[in-house]
């Protein structure tokens, strides 16, 4: 059948005629296990498709034989198939309805089991907070949540084994583990990693918004090389908390540069600023060590940023005496 709006108008209200069959006795009845898909424009048998496995039109591919439709829709709810699929899914929906279905149980085990990982997560974040807020390692050279496989596996897992001696969720995870019953264990260096991101976008995100309530702020910048040589850039914010008055600084992170060039760094910090949203026209100041790329007349950051903002004074590195620090 070719579908038109027009045709599909009609069909709806062939399919309207249909979902009411007349009794012998005269009365009507309504056809609820009759389903009809817009998509595929078919009818199909509801609890059929549920529980049995015929092969009939019906059930398997849907029917769109609506000339025939009357005859097949009698035939079907008169069959022995049909009736025991119906019975089921009058039970299912009485057990549905006084919570002793099999749902009920499976979703109490998936509440159960979001109450599980969510404990753990807590515990496990709390772990990663506690380590990173007192600057210590995480890992060890031996990594392994087996009490005799390593004596020393880093400080995050040594505090969940230490933890899980008093605290009966991560005992619990202990156990599930040595007992094998998990494929995931969510604690490798690849999990703390995720979380560590995770928190630190939390932070960064405090940051900024506590910059953007002040509105005025100034940046501070220094660059060394990484262990791995890797040109490395902190930029650190400073700026007044409006709720408590005091002056803040705050780092949010380094940044790889190419080159240490006035240009090149001047135009990371724009795009660090713009990446977090603030307005390089808010900045009031700015505090570098005294590097040529950094105090340059003509090509240093100073010159460059003081083009685009005047009002962005300088001062020099005994300010951001934090900063040298890191
Ligand atoms: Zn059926």
């Amino acid at each position: 059948m070719k579908i038109t709006q027009k045709t599909k108008v009609k069909d709806i209200f062939l399919i309207k005629f249909h979902y009411t069959r007349k009794l012998s006795n005269g009365e009507t009845q309504h056809r609820r296990w009759l389903s009809y898909s817009m998509s595929q424009d078919k009818v199909y048998c509801f609890p059929c498709r549920l529980f049995s496995h015929l092969q009939t039109q019906i059930v398997k591919e849907g029917c769109c034989d609506w000339k025939d439709l009357s005859r097949i829709l009698q035939r079907h709810e008169q069959s022995q198939g049909h009736m025991e699929c119906m019975m089921k899914w009058t039970e299912l929906f009485k057990g549905i309805k006084h919570g002793k279905a099999i749902d009920k149980d499976n979703e109490r085990l998936i509440r159960e089991s979001q109450k599980y990982w969510y404990n753990l997560f807590e515990r496990l974040i709390d772990i990663i907070n506690y380590l990173a807020s007192q600057n210590l390692a995480f890992r060890a050279y031996r990594e392994s949540f087996k009490l005799n496989k390593s004596k020393n596996s880093g400080n995050f897992l040594d505090l969940v084994k230490l933890l899980s001696k008093y605290d009966p969720t991560l005992r619990d995870h202990k156990q599930r583990i040595n007992e094998k019953q998990l494929n995931q264990l969510y604690l490798s260096h690849d999990i703390q990693n995720e979380l560590i991101t995770l928190m630190s976008k939390l932070v960064i995100n405090e940051i900024i918004l506590r910059v953007k309530q002040a509105k005025y702020y100034a940046i501070l910048l220094d660059c060394t090389r990484d262990v791995s040589r890797v040109e490395q850039m902190s930029i650190l914010l400073r700026f007044c908390n409006l709720s408590t008055g005091a002056v803040e600084e705050h780092f949010i992170g380094f940044i790889d540069v190419a080159e240490t060039t006035g240009e090149c760094l001047t135009k990371s910090i724009l795009q660090e600023l713009e990446r977090n949203d603030l307005d390089i026209q808010n900045c009031r100041g700015q505090g570098y060590d005294n590097g040529a790329n950094m105090l340059g007349i003509r090509r240093g950051i100073r010159t460059r940023i003081l083009n685009i903002n005047p009002r962005s004074f300088f001062t020099p590195c005994g300010c951001h005496s934090w900063n040298l620090l890191l």
